[in-house]
């Protein structure tokens, strides 16, 4: 029950994805057994257990990929893959002793403040009902799949859905499939589909600017060596040339004219130019907007998988869905067997569709009436003790997440170490400094590469990026310090 001394705390922990299970395991690991982690699935394991299409793979190094905590001598190549990323997952929350604290198959459909008590009380899907001190939101960004409103969806004869829905019994091998989406999932899904479809369509209404990278599979003399030696592993996480292109990149997009965005468009550009032998097709796949102002693909073979003979690139506007296929605007009429929608997620929910009161029952769907926001990223005023992990405005396409995660549970930490130390019962951020930063933050996002004219999951209903504007090192010293008058602590 918190180390010695200590006041002690009682905390919900909202989703078993990487972050909530990371939470989970650092509150173990100071002795705080207290708390319980609350997943609506059946799983451990959040976007990894929802996301299972072929040829998932995270872009971020799986050295790096990894908690500090929880270093991993068998990941099997420089990048690695999704059942692998999810069977570490389940290995951590086994390991680290958070496997018992997770209640499976339990949505919080409410999280309600009482002034009274300066307890959060939540209500489960199953009825029951729990109260917590402390509130840690560790929901997720992107697991709302976004399904578009093609015309005729419900029509189409094989099988149609998002790509975080997989349907194990579409036809793939010698079918004729389409993948309509071009993001990370839609370019990962055509590089594995491009060697087993009779005929592929990647319908792409904005082609992506794709950055080159290589990957490599550890052999199994590495991997004995990295569990015999874990500071090789240190070496890789710290690799100064990975960090290096982070802190550049970085830094670069917080301004959409810096010469790094120039470097990273002019890359993307030579890659696409230099691997593209049709002219025509070329063209088909060029973007008409700056490099990285929708979240930068990352892949080693998307321009080789793309011209392999039966896989074709659609750039035309997609009339309606058929029950035979996907017509075009022209007319056109691609024939498939099964439809597989890469149209990403909708990221404005996070915690929701939880109800979240606050003091004086304050509603989370009013104070976001606007766009979700949050006091660098993790906590709000009139939301006391309730904190979030990856939460809105906070660097999730660009930095590697486990990382961030890591971050602002140092933060928390320190925000909430008056509270164990018995000096109040509550502590949010003041409305004064969260009015102030969120002014900064708003006025910076403006700027960056994202805010430079092209649609993306980054955007805000109004236009506005809705991520982390800084660069690496303002997030990592913000995390470090969080600013003790931007905080009241109440009792
Ligand atoms: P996404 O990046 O939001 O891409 C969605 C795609 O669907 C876009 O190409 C979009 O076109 C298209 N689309 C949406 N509605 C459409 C419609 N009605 N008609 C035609 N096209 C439509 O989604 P995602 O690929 O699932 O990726 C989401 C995020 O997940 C990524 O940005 C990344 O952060 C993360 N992710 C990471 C990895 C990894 O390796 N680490 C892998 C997968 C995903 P427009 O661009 O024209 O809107």
């Amino acid at each position: 029950m918190g180390t010695t001394g200590e006041t002690p705390l009682r905390y919900a922990i909202i989703g078993a994805g990487m972050s909530g299970i990371m939470a989970g395991a650092k509150l173990l690991k100071r002795g705080d057994s207290d708390f319980v982690v609350f997943e609506k699935g059946a799983e451990i394991g959040g976007t990894w257990r929802d996301n299972r299409y072929p040829g998932l793979t995270c872009d971020t190094p799986s050295h790096t990929y990894s908690y500090s905590f929880a270093l991993n001598p068998e990941w099997s190549a420089y990048y690695a893959t999704g059942p692998e990323i999810h069977a570490y997952f389940k290995r951590v929350a086994d390991e680290s002793g958070v496997m018992p604290h997770v209640r499976f198959n339990n949505e919080v459909r409410a999280c309600v403040f009482d002034d009274a008590t300066a307890k959060w009380h939540l209500t489960l899907s199953d009825g029951s009902t729990y109260d917590a001190d402390i509130v840690i939101a560790a929901s997720g960004v992107l697991h709302n799949p976004k399904v578009p409103e093609l015309p005729g969806l419900e029509s189409f004869a094989g099988k149609a859905f998002h790509s975080a829905r997989w349907d194990d019994d579409a036809l793939l091998d010698g079918a004729r499939v389409g993948v309509i989406g071009c993001g990370s999932t839609g370019i990962q899904l055509v590089n594995a589909l491009s060697s087993r479809a009779s005929r592929l369509v990647h319908f792409q209404r904005s082609p992506q600017w794709i950055m080159p990278v290589v990957q490599f599979e550890y052999t199994a003399e590495q991997r004995a060596a990295f569990a015999a030696n874990p500071q090789l592993i240190e070496d890789i996480r710290t690799n100064a040339e990975y960090w290096d292109a982070v802190y550049r990149f970085t830094e670069g997009v917080t301004d959409f004219t810096s010469p790094q965005m120039q470097e990273i468009e002019d890359i993307c550009r030579r890659n696409l130019e230099d691997n593209v032998h049709d002219p025509v097709l070329c063209e088909k796949l060029r973007p008409n907007y700056h490099a990285a102002c929708k979240r930068l693909i990352y892949s080693w073979e998307y321009y080789e998988c793309v011209q392999r003979p039966g896989v074709f690139v659609e750039t035309g506007g997609i009339e309606r869905i058929e029950p035979a296929g996907v017509r075009m605007n022209d007319g056109t009429l691609h024939e498939l067997d099964t439809l597989i929608l890469a149209t990403g997620f909708d990221a404005s929910r996070f915690i929701r569709p939880a109800v979240v009161s606050g003091r004086d029952g304050r509603l989370l769907d009013d104070f976001w009436e606007e766009r979700p926001r949050a006091h660098y990223a993790v906590s709000m005023p009139g939301f006391p003790n309730l904190f979030m992990l990856n939460g809105p405005g906070a660097p999730v396409g660009n930095f590697p997440l486990i990382d961030i995660a890591e971050r602002q549970w140092d933060y928390i930490e320190q925000v909430i170490a008056p509270l164990r130390k018995g000096e109040g019962r509550t502590v949010e951020p003041t409305a004064e400094a969260f009015d102030a930063y969120e002014e900064r933050r708003i006025a910076a996002a403006r700027k960056t590469i994202f805010g430079s004219g092209c649609t993306s999951w980054y955007l805000d209903k109004t236009g506005i990026p809705a991520t982390w504007p800084w660069g690496y090192h303002d997030f990592a010293k913000a995390m470090e310090s969080p600013v003790t008058s931007e905080f009241v602590v109440s009792a």
